[in-house]
Order: structure tokens, then sequence, then C-alpha cells
């Protein structure tokens, strides 16, 4: 069954909330700056500052010469999550599943629910219209509607201000095909000028260029992601987002500097994971029952185990001696290029019942007392001693989104 889901991406958000409180403003080109600091930047600009050039981004100074009577404010964080909240819940009367993917963007799906209100469409402009009428006149959207979030995200982003545009099997290719790479949400500058290198400026050479070159260049997952957007491609779901708290997951992966072979290094390194993905549950205060590791090799293929807790867990610890039974049934038979650990099914640990063995208690303290340490003196201060000389480094994914 094709999926309906809207993509809602507020006009100039900041800016208009701020026209949208202070009438005086309405019509003058403004800026809305992220911080009070001296070298701060532009984080939202009116629909007519836009217009002259000035964009989201850009420095104050830089901005004052194109239009010396620009109108420069201080952003409110609060005022704009409040307003925020209002229009999530004029989503939520169309449907329960309401994505919040930025302050200022939202998935729908409605794929249940339309026919309730006479079709995808019909909602896009009854929410344009409720917004206007329940929020304010100066309040204006993007909508976009496809059979996926990629293509629905794709078309918020055709028409602004306050534009509507339907992808759907028809069209897709025809706009695909027209956009620069740039455009898409995941691929952006970096990515395409990279692509650039490879001969691929438009989704046409993209679904022409072989995975081979892709995943050269990108690594793995990043390759058939992109391969995805050529084809329009999107499998995930809309997850609401009083969901999305629940769903939660933690994760910890690392590339290595060099490929690995020993099974005593890799063990060193999943222990390192692991003992980084307890912290995370512990910072956050969530105890899991389900955790995970995955391995990817040199050409690329990937082998992963996912594996149950006996009881509820956020100790490094226990959860590498539990991968380690899954890690006989591994056959390494390639070098690791990279490594990946996970910790689901989570829970607050306000709802975990706590344990009365003593030995139990005793761990709890030891991690308590060494997460003070490092929270007070660094990350890493004090460790196990098998992990001394494992260090984290940062490496970028080919997506630009940043990896462990
Ligand atoms: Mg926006």
């Amino acid at each position: 069954m094709t999926r309906k889901i809207l993509h809602i991406d507020m006009n100039s958000y900041f800016a208009t909330v701020e026209q949208q409180a202070n009438p005086l403003l309405r019509g003058r080109p403004i800026a809305v700056l992220g911080s009070k600091a001296k070298r701060t930047i532009i984080v939202a600009s009116s629909i007519e500052a836009k217009r002259l050039g000035i964009k989201t981004a850009s420095g104050l100074n830089e901005a004052l010469k194109i239009c010396p009577e620009l109108v420069v404010i201080h952003g409110e964080p609060r005022k704009y999550a409040d307003v925020t909240r209002r229009f999530i819940s004029i989503f939520e009367e169309f449907t329960d599943k309401v994505e919040i993917f930025s302050i200022d963007e939202a998935f729908l799906d409605v794929t249940k629910t339309a026919n309730l209100f006479g079709g995808p469409e019909k909602i896009a402009s009854k929410i344009k219209r409720k917004i206007r009428d329940e929020i304010g006149s100066w309040l204006s959207c993007s909508i976009g509607i496809g059979p996926n979030k990629f293509l629905a995200k794709t078309g918020s982003d055709l028409e602004k201000p306050d534009g509507l545009v339907i992808i759907n099997e028809n069209n897709k290719d025809n706009i695909l095909q027209n956009l620069p790479l740039e455009r898409f949400c995941g691929i952006g500058r970096a990515i395409s000028r990279r692509l650039s290198l490879l001969d691929v400026y438009t989704t046409g050479d993209l679904r022409k260029c072989p995975i081979a070159c892709l995943k050269e260049e990108f690594g793995v997952i990043s390759a058939w992601k992109l391969k995805q957007i050529a084809y329009g491609l999107d499998i995930s779901p809309v997850i609401s987002w009083r969901e999305q708290k629940l769903a939660k997951s933690f994760s910890c992966s690392r590339t290595m500097n060099r490929d690995i072979t020993s099974r005593d290094e890799i063990k060193k390194q999943l222990l390192f994971l692991f003992e980084k993905v307890a912290k995370k549950l512990r910072d956050d205060n969530y105890w899991a029952k389900e955790a995970g590791f995955w391995f990817r090799f040199k050409d690329f293929s990937g082998h992963g185990k996912v594996f149950r807790l006996g009881s509820w867990c956020c100790n490094g610890l226990e959860f590498y001696g539990l991968s380690l039974k899954q890690l006989s049934q591994i056959h390494l038979h390639q070098p690791v290029r990279a490594i990946g650990v996970f910790a689901g099914r989570v829970q607050l640990s306000v709802n975990v019942p706590s344990s009365f063995l003593p030995e139990d208690k005793l761990n709890q303290q030891i991690l308590e007392t060494m997460d003070s340490i490092n929270n007070r003196y660094g990350e890493d201060v004090i460790t196990r001693g098998v992990l001394t000389g494992v260090k984290l480094k940062e490496v970028v994914s080919g997506m630009g989104r940043k990896k462990f």
C-alpha cells in the first residue's frame, strides 16, 4: 500500500515568529541572531531579507553591507519552542504519527487517516489555514506530499514560501532528474562536491554510477543511501515523537586507523565501545535489556549479532562479557575495518527494579564512582586497565555525520 507522508516546513521560522509577535517588523528585512556573542551568525532571516540575498548562516557584518536598514533581533528560543508546540498539536489533529524533525519541521504519516479528511491535499490546506487562524496570520509553511519521507521533504523544499508540492510515481523521476544534487536531504554541498569528482552531477548520473565506486568513496552505508536517493526510495517509518522518546537506543562505533585481524585486539575494541555505550546509558539514566555488535570487514561486507540480556544492565563490562559468547560464533574471515556496538530496549532507571544482590550493589557503586571522577576530570581519566592505550578517534563519515 502506498504510504501518504507529509513534510511540513515552516518558512523563515524564527523571523516570521518575530514578525508575528511585532507587527512593526512585518514586511521589513529582519535577521535573527544566534546569540549575543560578537561574532555570532544569522540563524534566520525574514522572507524580505532573503530576497535581498541575506541567507541563514551569513555573518552579520556581511549582511549589513548588503542591507544597512536590516533589523537585527536576538533570538528567543523559548518563544520558538512554544510556537512549535502549538503547531505540533495542530498536526496531531490529523494523525497520531507526527515526527518532529527539527524545531520548524515535521513529518506526518496520514496513510490511515487521509480518507477521514478528504485526502492528503485537503489535510495540507487545512493545516495551512489552521496555522494562520490559530497561531498567526503571518506564519506560513511549505508542505510536500509523497509516498515516503525523502520525497515529501524534497517536495516541501521546492516551493517557498507557502508552497504545496505533491510528488508521486508519475512526476517523481522528472523532479529528481532536474534538481541539483545538493538540494537533496542527505547530500549537501560537501558530498555533492565529492560526487562531482566521480562525474556524478545529477540523479541520472548517480543511478548509472557503479555501486563499487560509491562504496570506495563514501563507505558502504552511505553508498546505498546515495543510490536510494537517486531512485527516490526511502523505507524509514514516521515515528511519533511520543514513541521516539521510548524507542531510543544507544550506539557507538569506530573505524579503525588500520584494519585489525587479531581476536584479542577485536575484544579490546569491543570492551572499549561497550564501556562508551554504557556510559551514555548512565548519563541519560537508562538501562538496557538488549545489546549487540557488528563488524565491517575489509571488503565492506558486514556481520553482526544481537542478544537479549537476562536482566537490566548499564554496565559495559557485563555487555562485553555476554558478547564474547556471540563473538566466538563469528568466523572472522577477513581483517576488520570498523566495529560498532549498541544497547537497545531501553528503559528509564526509575522504572527498573534495583537488584538486592550485594555484588550488584557494589558494581553499581564502582560505576558511579568512576563516572563521577570522569565527569569531573575528563573522559577516560579512570578506566579499565586493559583499555589503557585505546583511544577514541573522531571520524567524519561520508554523509557528513559525526561517527566514533
Ligand atoms: Mg524552515
